[in-house]
């Protein structure tokens, strides 16, 4: 039996004898939450008071812990940690994988008198030292000089990993080689939060002196796919690159728009509940989950929380989802576009800034007629995306993003900003120096007894725009599901922070020539408000016009990953982020060098899978199906009936039609992939991956799926998308 049909035979049986419950069912879930987390009841219980004060301190104002203070926090959390049955610590990281990193160590040692004891300090939980050569560098570190050091983050919690082999203490960590350059995405996440913090508070005291920080807050939503695990290994490509390579698409689709917040199928539900369990213990605020657009796709969100620990959950998450999805006999596709021609998977960044008075910067007062600490924030923003729009493609360039970007669910490779009818409004009065509209909340009234009236938002969705302001914040929609957000957070806060200060300085020099300060402001907001408007849309961003128009106002639209993350390695970019201390300009190119790297692997293995695949699966069953064919039409003519059996030679033709089509495609793929090698620069490599290799796999692709539909059912190697998307 071929493994497809012993897969699917394999689904049905394993429904009968597996049925899930929550093991904390019946608890509220205020009382689960933290249950796993190092956080402020534990702290307090566990360690002495003054230690506590100043770890708190620490977190809250940035100052420095000294190794006194470390000391006490270790033993402290070692002890939370033991009480909970924990045997090993490890640092946990986030080098430039975008997955995180761990190494467990017992708290076990042998004192002077080889006796046995558990012990843990502050030197052990400050400071780490590992191999920094294994990792990607993108050339920082030479094999030869690998040291490279994990130093513990303060500002996240410690949290407690349980899985079926035993308990770990995790204890978050930056990354950073032997002469300090980041080896990782957390440290340049960090600074970019400082950068911002400091731009943006400078900037708040025109308004309000009490104000002492401003931190980013991020709100992520996690698209992804969930198959039967089955099926999942019957399929080489999901397997081995999170994406089918091969696959006709089924006949019912998502076409009936009937799976988008249907109700969630019984198997999955049961996966969502038993994974939500470990996330709130886990201190990840989960709170929504529903059905996403395509079948079989689904998406959760937490509450929002400050950038640094709202990514650290993101990735916690993503490396559980799977695990806990296998307890399931479910797998988990994280990738952003795991089947053709249906929606791909996003992860919306919910993005605002927040002062430490407790201010939603991007709020607008419904109190303060001039709205003006709004229009700085909101216009500072639009100004921010605008003049750096290349870099912020860049921070969301990946191989499988660049299957969404531009295809039809997804905001397009163009970035632009969509303002909303209320707020557009705003700017034009603005603009003419008009009165503004009052952003008192109107009653949406419904004509209908018993129905309640409530209040209009004062925006519309724009699901087609990449960067929308939805009320309260703009959500960056246009983020790949399997990314480290880190990435397009840290582009994020930079190129705010930086516009920020020049803004504070254009204005500081506006009342050095004696203007008064909402004067000052508003001059020079009005000014550059006349120099963004061009990123400004609101129409539908899947549009063609829109390309147009794009094209016409001179927005870039850079489709292919490799000239995407060019923008990381422009001078203005270095200089952008030198200046603001997030990245050195050999850490910019070291993180250049990585993810173009990463491009051409992906593409190499996605080129070296549809060979072994093609030749090693779907050429044996042609074969064997036309073999079937040849002799049914010889047996036609022996009995006399040659004429009637044309039907059978049509099908034959075509059938080798495409066989011949598909393996003419398999071998240029393979000698153009030993001339792109040639090529000099990782850049040129990449970029011939994409423009000459990725075609040739629509070609063999094209033709496989075509064989899908004439080859006998029974013979066909691959789970069908059918099958994948519709077997619940
Ligand atoms: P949608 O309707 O856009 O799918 P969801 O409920 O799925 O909305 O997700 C909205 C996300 O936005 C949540 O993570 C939520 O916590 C977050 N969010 C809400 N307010 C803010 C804010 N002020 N700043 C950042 N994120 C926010
Ligand atoms: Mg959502």
């Amino acid at each position: 039996m071929s493994i497809r049909l012993s897969s699917l035979q394999s689904i049905s049986a394993n429904r009968e004898d597996k049925k899930f419950t929550s093991n904390i069912k019946d608890k509220p879930i205020s009382q689960i939450y933290n249950e796993h987390v190092f956080d402020d009841d534990a702290i307090k219980k566990y360690v002495m008071r003054d230690a506590y004060e100043l770890l708190l301190r620490s977190i809250k104002t940035g100052q420095r812990i000294d190794e006194k203070t470390a000391d006490f926090v270790a033993i402290g959390m070692k002890n939370w940690a033991m009480d909970k049955g924990v045997t090993h610590y490890t640092h946990w990281f986030q080098p430039m994988t975008g997955k995180t990193a761990e190494k467990h160590d017992a708290f076990f040692r042998l004192n002077a008198d080889g006796q046995a004891i558990e012990t843990f300090d502050g030197k052990l939980l400050i400071k780490q030292e590992t191999d920094g050569s294994s990792f990607p560098n993108g050339g920082l570190r030479d094999t030869p000089t690998a040291r490279a050091y994990t130093i513990w983050d303060p500002s996240s919690s410690a949290f407690l990993q349980e899985t079926s082999y035993g308990k770990v203490l995790c204890i978050p960590a930056i990354f950073i080689s032997y002469d300090g350059n980041s080896l990782d995405l957390k440290t340049p996440l960090l600074k970019s939060n400082h950068a911002l913090d400091k731009a943006a508070t400078a900037v708040c005291k025109y308004f309000d002196e009490r104000v002492s920080s401003v931190q980013s807050q991020l709100g992520w939503e996690q698209e992804y796919f969930i198959i039967d695990e089955n099926l999942y290994n019957a399929r080489p490509d999901l397997v081995l690159c999170g994406r089918t390579l091969f696959g006709n698409a089924s006949a019912r689709g998502q076409q009936f728009d009937d799976h988008y917040f249907a109700s969630i199928p019984e198997r999955v539900h049961d996966f969502m509940i038993d994974f939500e369990d470990d996330c709130l213990m886990l201190g990840i605020p989960i709170t929504t989950r529903h059905n996403e657009v395509a079948p079989t796709q689904f998406e959760c969100a937490p509450h929002y929380e400050t950038s640094n620990i709202a990514a650290d959950h993101n990735q916690l998450l993503m490396d559980m989802i799977d695990r806990i999805a296998k307890r399931h006999g479910l797998r988990v596709l994280l990738h952003e576009k795991p089947y053709k021609g249906i929606n791909g998977s996003g992860k919306h960044n919910n993005w605002s800034m927040s002062t430490d008075t407790g201010e939603n910067l991007f709020k607008p007062s419904k109190t303060d007629s001039s709205n003006l600490r709004f229009l700085t924030f909101f216009i500072n923003v639009v100004k921010a995306i605008g003049d750096n729009s290349e870099l912020l493609r860049a921070s969301i360039a990946t191989s499988g993003n660049e299957h969404r970007l531009g295809a039809n669910e997804a905001p397009p490779a163009i970035i632009s900003v969509f303002t909303g009818d209320d707020v557009g409004a705003m700017l034009d009065c603005f603009s003419a120096g008009d009165d503004l509209p009052s952003f008192d909340e109107s009653l949406f009234e419904i004509d209908l007894e018993k129905i309640c009236h409530f209040n209009k938002d004062s925006t519309d969705r724009n699901r087609t725009s990449p960067f929308p302001f939805t009320g309260n914040r703009f959500e960056f929609r246009a983020v790949g599901s399997s990314v480290n957000v880190s990435h397009p957070i840290t582009v994020l806060n930079t190129i705010m922070a930086d516009q920020l200060t020049k803004f504070k300085e254009n204005v500081d020099s506006r009342m050095a020539h004696g203007a008064g300060t909402d004067d000052a402001i508003s001059d020079e907001l009005r000014k550059i408000l006349s120099e963004c408007q061009d990123v400004i849309f609101n129409g539908d961003g899947y549009s063609q016009e829109w390309v147009d128009e794009a094209a016409r106002r001179g927005l870039p639209n850079v489709k292919s990953t490799p000239d995407a993350l060019r923008a990381y390695i422009s001078e203005g970019s270095k200089e952008l982020f030198l200046r603001h201390k997030v990245f050195t300009e050999a850490e910019l190119e070291a993180r250049y060098n990585v993810m173009t790297e990463e491009y051409i692997h992906k593409l190499e293995m996605e080129s070296r899978l549809f060979e072994e695949i093609s030749n090693t699966q779907i050429v044996p069953a042609v074969v064997e199906y036309q073999n079937l064919l040849i002799q049914n039409i010889k047996d036609m003519a022996e009995i006399g009936l040659g004429q009637e059996s044309d039907v059978m030679k049509d099908q034959l033709t075509e059938i080798s039609h495409h066989l011949k089509a598909m393996m003419g495609a398999l071998s240029l793929m393979g000698r153009t992939r030993i001339e792109v090698l040639k090529n000099e620069t990782d850049y040129e490599i990449a970029r011939d991956y994409y423009e000459k290799i990725k075609p040739l796999f629509s070609d063999i692709r094209d033709n496989a799926d075509a064989l899908e539909m004439l080859v006998d059912d029974k013979i066909w190697p691959l789970p069908k998308y059918r099958e994948l998307l519709f077997l619940r």
